[in-house]
Order: C-alpha cells, then sequence, then structure tokens
C-alpha cells in the first residue's frame, strides 16, 4: 500500500485543506499503519496542550509551602500530645511518691540517701572483685583451660536454651 502523501502529512502535522483531508480519511479507513501514526500525533498534540498554564510553578510553590506548613502543625500538636501524655502518666505513677516525699521529706532524703550510698558502695565493690579476679586468673589459668572453659559455657548456655525450647513447645497433655 502506498502510505504517501498521507504519513508525510501525519508526521509534519501539516494543515489539510478540504480535499486533502477527505482523502486522507478515506486513506485512513483503509490502513492500519497512518491510523497508528494519527493517533501517536493526536497523543502527542494534546501532551503538547497539556503543557502548565502561566504561574503553574507559582501556585505549586504556594501549594507545597501550605502543605509543609499544615504538616509541621500536626507534627507540632503529635509532640504536644506526646508529652502532655508522658507528664500525666509519670505523675500518675510518680505522684504518690511525691506526695509521700512531701509529708515525710527528711526521711524520704535519708531513706533514697542510703539506697544510692549502699548501691554505689556495692557496684565499687563488684567492680574491685571483678578487677582482682580478671588480674588473678590469667595467672593461674593456662589458655587452653580458658579454652576448655569457654567452651564448656557455651555448650551449657546452649543446653540451657534447648531445655527451655523443649519446655516452652512440649505439646500439651502428652507426657515428655
Ligand atoms: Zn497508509
Amino acid at each position: 500500500m502506498n502510505h504517501q502523501p498521507f504519513e508525510t502529512w501525519l508526521l509534519d502535522d501539516k494543515v489539510l485543506t478540504p480535499t486533502e483531508k477527505r482523502e486522507l480519511d478515506s486513506h485512513l479507513r483503509e490502513c492500519k499503519t497512518c491510523t497508528a501514526l494519527a493517533e501517536t500525533g493526536l497523543v502527542l498534540r494534546s501532551a503538547r496542550v497539556a503543557a502548565p498554564k502561566p504561574g503553574f510553578a507559582m501556585r505549586f510553590q504556594h501549594k507545597l509551602a501550605a502543605q509543609k506548613l499544615a504538616e509541621r502543625r500536626q507534627k507540632l500538636w503529635g509532640l504536644i500530645v506526646l508529652v502532655v501524655s508522658a507528664i500525666s502518666l509519670i505523675g500518675l505513677f510518680v505522684g504518690p511518691y511525691v506526695f509521700a516525699v512531701a509529708s515525710a521529706p527528711v526521711e524520704w532524703l535519708t531513706a533514697a540517701l542510703g539506697f544510692f550510698l549502699f548501691l554505689f558502695s556495692s557496684i565499687q565493690a563488684f567492680g574491685e572483685v571483678l578487677s582482682v579476679f580478671a588480674r588473678m586468673l590469667p595467672n593461674f589459668i593456662p589458655p587452653y583451660a580458658w579454652m576448655v572453659i569457654l567452651s564448656g559455657l557455651a555448650g551449657a548456655g546452649l543446653l540451657w536454651i534447648v531445655s527451655i525450647w523443649r519446655f516452652a513447645h512440649r505439646p500439651q497433655g502428652v507426657p515428655a
């Protein structure tokens, strides 16, 4: 089939006279290739028409800014709600203690101080014991014994985990 001059008209997007248009229409009825070409041209032309109108970028930026502002407000409100609920939750738990402390401040203060002193001294003592062991043990125990101890610990840990797993996964009603 001869596609000329219709192909050229379609490709060049030619402005057609009524006669040319009639000829083209009759060709398009028979020719799928040129119909496809004409449709492609239509799509391209409509894409060109849909180019952004003047001021579009500006409006888009305004919209974006407004959206960002709204998002920021939402985040701020979320933060406020979070903080308020956290404070009220803490107040719910801590409130009774605060009242107790306020009603007998000296006793609570001494108790708290005693507790912290005890905690501090026990941590210190534990640390000293650990450091003494760390200094002593390498001298007493040869390297291969360390390997034995470590592998033994690992094995015991594995056994422990497996036993817990078996206990947890034992089917109910069936004696193990
Ligand atoms: Zn054709």
